[in-house]
């Protein structure tokens, strides 16, 4: 039989008590931190997709606030995840000795703050990038400082595994729980558990890799100069399905997640978020998979936020996944003397703001600002500046920097000041070499 949370118990001992019970929603106990890697915010139901990707997912969103127009730092796992979990701005984990790509001392990480807040803190990532240990395309591990359990059991696993793992660290305890949960599925390769193929995917293509959901040889035709596998549009089309289905399966096991969060009665007393690090590209801007653009098919990602005896809501103003920690921190009441580079989002989410930030973004040589209705994006490298108009032209495919000349004036002054503040004068070439570095060594993937 599930448990009667704090938060129940609390409302019902108001409706028994003949005084009247202040109507403020007790201050959440846990963080329950959900990153789905690779998910394009585009592909759920909740952020318009009309293909049923995503039920659970939207049901979750429909008691949640739902940021409609939230963009990751990067569109590679590192550094976007380390953005996340410290809000600091991408270029604070680049050129680290040793090509070492975890979250550097004397970068506080939310898992610190929260264990020493009193916090069991405790890591699965089915990541091969987010992780304790080494791996080939993170050579130094380095993520797990601040979580006493750091589960790598999981890497490159389905959904399925990441919740057994989970589950096990649901038992009652007098702490408050940290957990963070990195889910892979949507990460190529496309490979869906049996039971999901076919639900989108039709047909049976000649390729083996198109069939495998492999989409690496379209990224050795751009980018090692091998031949073009013979790719065609329904190739394009079969891979995007297989992307799909996996969404769906992870859909199918997030509510099996959030079934054992509610039997375990620790849902009613957690801040759960829902995030990504970055979407993923199919040929819409010349590249696949992701580490190459800051479109909004490589940064425009899903974020939902739980928070108990909340109604639910759309923000529509732009954010950050840096606002992610200053955010929790708000609501969890704890206040950190530590520079964040985000700010919480609690004024939008309880409805008074009025001032809206710019997001900005870092990949490669490339560097962007958007106020969630233009974006500009510089490319240090070659000196091309480019905007684009979000509202009118969601696919960013026509460049209106010619017409555009107040837009540009309003984002391109922050910009640069951005890139100086974060890079320091010459650093923007540091940042380009040590990505240029990364990629060679087969990191950046
Ligand atoms: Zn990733």
């Amino acid at each position: 039989m599930p448990r009667i949370s704090l938060f129940h118990l609390t409302l019902l001992l108001c409706a028994l008590s003949a005084v009247s019970c202040h109507r403020t929603p007790p201050r959440p106990r846990n963080v329950i931190f959900i990153l789905v890697d690779t998910l394009r915010a585009d592909r759920l139901g909740a952020y318009g997709y009309r293909r049923g990707t995503s039920p659970n997912v939207d049901a979750f969103a429909s008691e949640a606030v739902t940021f409609e127009n939230a963009r990751s730092q990067a569109s590679c796992t590192f550094p976007s995840a380390n953005s996340i979990l410290t809000s600091r701005g991408p270029a604070a984990f680049l050129g680290q000795p040793n090509q070492a790509l975890g979250i550097p001392q004397g970068i506080p990480s939310l898992a610190e703050i929260l264990r020493q807040h009193g916090f069991h803190t405790v890591a699965v990532s089915a990541s091969a990038v987010v992780r304790r240990s080494p791996t080939r395309f993170n050579p130094h591990g380095g993520f797990d400082r601040g979580f006493e359990v750091f589960d790598e059991d999981c890497l490159w696993k389905p959904a399925a595994c990441v919740n057994r793992a989970a589950a096990e660290h649901l038992r009652p305890d007098r702490r408050p729980l940290f957990l963070y949960l990195h889910y892979i599925d949507p990460h190529g390769p496309y490979q869906p558990p049996e039971g999901w193929r076919r639900k989108f995917a039709r047909g049976r293509p000649e390729k083996e890799w198109v069939r495998r959901g492999d989409p690496n040889p379209i990224g050795d035709w751009l980018y090692k100069g091998k031949p073009n596998p013979g790719l065609t549009p329904a190739d394009l089309a079969f891979l995007k399905d297989l992307y799909d289905e996996e969404i769906a399966y992870f859909d199918s096991r997030f509510a099996k997640l959030l079934a054992a969060l509610r039997d375990s009665g620790r849902l009613d007393d957690s801040l759960v978020v829902f995030a990504s690090d970055h979407g993923e590209e199919f040929l819409e801007h010349g590249h696949v998979k992701h580490c190459r653009t800051l479109f909004d098919s490589s940064i425009r990602v899903p974020l939902l936020l739980r928070i108990p005896g909340a109604d639910a809501k759309t923000v529509s103003r732009p954010v950050e996944n840096l606002d992610i920690v200053p955010t929790l921190l708000d609501y969890l009441g704890i206040q950190a003397a530590i520079p964040f580079e985000g700010r919480s989002l609690r004024p939008w989410i309880e409805g008074d703001a009025s001032s809206d930030e710019l997001q900005y973004g870092l990949q490669g040589a490339l560097r962007s600002a958007s106020d969630g209705r233009f974006k500009l994006i510089h490319d240090l490298a070659s000196g091309a500046v480019s905007l684009f108009d979000l509202a009118a032209d969601p696919g960013e495919t026509r460049d209106v920097l010619a017409r555009e000349r107040r837009a540009y004036a309003r984002l391109d002054g922050p910009l640069t000041a951005w890139i100086t503040r974060e890079e320091g004068p010459g650093g923007a070439q540091k940042s380009r070499e040590a990505e240029a570095r990364l990629r060679s060594l087969g990191y950046l993937e």
